[in-house]
């Protein structure tokens, strides 16, 4: 067999490619960056709106568990949000996010994401909901 089309054979095609993709490709910092810039452009105390100093907002960028200094309460990145107590890494949610926008059905999404096409359905409720409410605030 020519060499060409040894290769030809072994190219990947789209399908293979889309067979194998998983949020395993993402970043998962820069998936978190990407939510937090939504969520949080300038990030503070949920409780108090205290803006947080360097060391916290380290931390905070890391989605750990910060205490603010002048409220004493905890919170995360998701903590108040429509996000808390999400059960996905952030690389995850945005793979869902992006294959909902993309016009995949909740079964196709449910293989990429590795989970049940029950919380795709419930995810796409839900962030049909967080659309129109963002959409009825800006008008
Ligand atoms: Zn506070």
């Amino acid at each position: 067999m020519p060499r060409a089309e040894k290769l030809a054979k072994r190219t990947p095609t789209s399908r293979d490619v889309f067979n194998r993709f998983g949020a395993y490709l993402l970043d998962e910092d820069r998936c978190r960056d990407l939510v937090i810039a939504n969520l949080h452009p300038v990030p503070a105390c949920p409780g108090c709106a205290t803006k947080l100093t360097w060391t916290q907002d380290a931390a905070f960028r890391q989605n750990k568990r910060v205490r603010c200094n002048e409220c004493g309460g905890f919170f995360t990145v998701l903590s108040g949000s429509p996000l808390s107590g999400m059960h996905m890494d952030f690389r995850t949610f945005v793979l869902l996010c992006f294959c909902l926008e993309a016009g995949l059905t909740n079964t196709q999404i449910s293989m990429l994401i590795g989970d049940t096409a029950d919380t795709v359905r419930a995810w796409r409720r839900k962030l049909a909901l967080l659309e129109i409410i963002q959409t009825t605030e800006a008008s």
